[in-house]
């Protein structure tokens, strides 16, 4: 047996290892037969430990942050050194997958298991984090995880209220957290050399390409909207077409430019999520219409171009059709790039075990562009299956491929030197 097949046996077994944890991790569920956990439920806390408990089987000292983050630390010969950083996070949508969030964790976890099985320790520190809330269900706040870690957790959404009318301040209270803790749970620039993400690519690239692994190049940058659209209310029968100001006519023009104008660039995506008729019935004419508009690009200029063409579209379309209109930004996030010397070390590690890189944007937003406020960061896209569907419970990937990213990230992490090369 030569040393390469007899690596890809070890790593075909921690591949098979990281997807049964995965299944066991899904136990840990707010509601039986589907895949939820929001922040700080009983779920959450299940979930919290048993992740403890594979960080410390594995060899790692584990601590829990003032906001519910659990992370494990695989000490380096020099205790003092920057951490190198891996992680993702364990909170889901309301009927997700099982593998948005849980592959980033459990498959460091079971590389650091075999390390220290081999008695290998690194000069740096790893510190796999598990992130304890990204998708922001529970409290209508993302990201904060990360955004405790990052040091720029807005302390005012503790008074957020969930569905049952409690706060996020007294969730945390009643699963034993200390909320006046949060600031020592920031670190500082400096104490991370660089952070690495493996997250499931979430889209249908990779599995198109038959490719099992892709480089990350940049988390896209989005603009949201809420857009109003006011008109006249009539009946169905008696208006002739030509006199009716129509909102939902206006709306559906201004959804179909959206798609028109978002296919003119690669990268770029625009969608109109929510399309509601306040009172709509039948057969009246719809007097008022509220859609969102959700824009991304990897790019910001390729986004911002857009935004201004649409823009200048609701507003030809409207004063055609003679609707009033009120078009509201709800969020903006500039695109956060990936560090190009980690991109560079990660297509060694993937040349090295037989896969060709490929660069791609991530259209969804991730923890790492939130620790990319004080690490350099990187991400690792695994390919998902099943039509690369994901935020529903039909998501999917396969052992293969965890075995095959685990093998990247431990040559990624074996090669790495904490310095960027000049
Ligand atoms: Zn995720």
């Amino acid at each position: 047996m030569t040393k390469t097949d007899r690596d890809t046996r070890n790593y075909s077994v921690l591949g098979h290892e990281i997807m049964t944890r995965i299944e066991t991790l899904a136990s840990h569920t707010e509601q039986e037969g589907e895949m939820t956990r929001t922040y700080m439920t009983a779920a959450h806390r299940g979930a919290a430990s048993q992740i403890a408990s594979w960080m410390s089987e594995a060899g790692m000292a584990v601590r829990e942050d003032a906001v519910g983050n659990v992370i494990g630390r695989y000490e380096g010969t020099d205790p003092g050194s920057a951490i190198l950083m891996t992680g993702s996070h364990f909170d889901t949508v309301r009927d997700g997958g099982k593998y948005d969030g849980p592959l980033g964790i459990l498959l460091p976890i079971a590389c650091v298991a075999e390390w220290n099985r081999q008695g290998k320790r690194f000069p740096f520190p790893i510190e796999v984090v598990a992130f304890c809330e990204e998708e922001g269900v529970r409290f209508k706040a993302p990201l904060l995880g990360s955004r405790a870690i990052a040091g720029s957790f807005d302390k005012s959404v503790l008074e957020n209220v969930d569905d049952q009318g409690v706060t996020m301040r007294e969730a945390m209270i009643s699963a034993g957290l200390d909320p006046t803790q949060l600031d020592a749970a920031a670190m500082s620039k400096g104490d991370i050399a660089a952070y690495l993400e493996v997250h499931i690519e979430q889209g249908p690239v990779l599995l198109e390409e038959n490719r099992g692994l892709g480089v990350v190049t940049a988390i896209s940058g989005s603009s949201r909207f809420m857009l109003e659209l006011q008109g006249v209310a009539g009946h169905a029968g008696t208006v002739p077409m030509a006199s009716r100001n129509d909102t939902v006519m206006a709306g559906a023009e201004i959804a179909l430019y959206i798609e028109k104008r978002c296919n003119e660039s690669p990268g770029l995506v625009g969608t109109v999520g929510q399309f509601n008729v306040p009172n709509g019935a039948g057969n009246v004419i719809p007097g008022h219409a509220v859609m969102s508009i959700d824009i991304r690009a990897g790019e910001d200029s390729i986004r911002r171009s857009a935004v201004d063409d649409i823009q200048a579209e609701i507003d030809s379309i409207c004063t055609r059709r003679g609707i009033r209109k009120s078009l509201e930004k709800t969020y903006e996030a500039a695109s956060v790039a990936c560090a190009s010397w980690l991109q560079q070390s990660l297509e060694e590690s993937m040349e090295r075990h037989g896969c060709t890189p490929r660069r791609l944007p991530s259209g969804a937003g991730h923890d790492g562009m939130i620790i990319a406020d004080i690490a350099p960061m990187a991400m690792l896209f695994v390919r998902c299956g099943n039509g690369g569907i994901s935020h529903n419970p039909g998501e999917t990937m396969s052992a293969e491929d965890a075995a095959l990213a685990s093998q990247v990230f431990a040559d990624f992490v074996e090669n790495f030197s904490a310095t960027e090369p000049v």
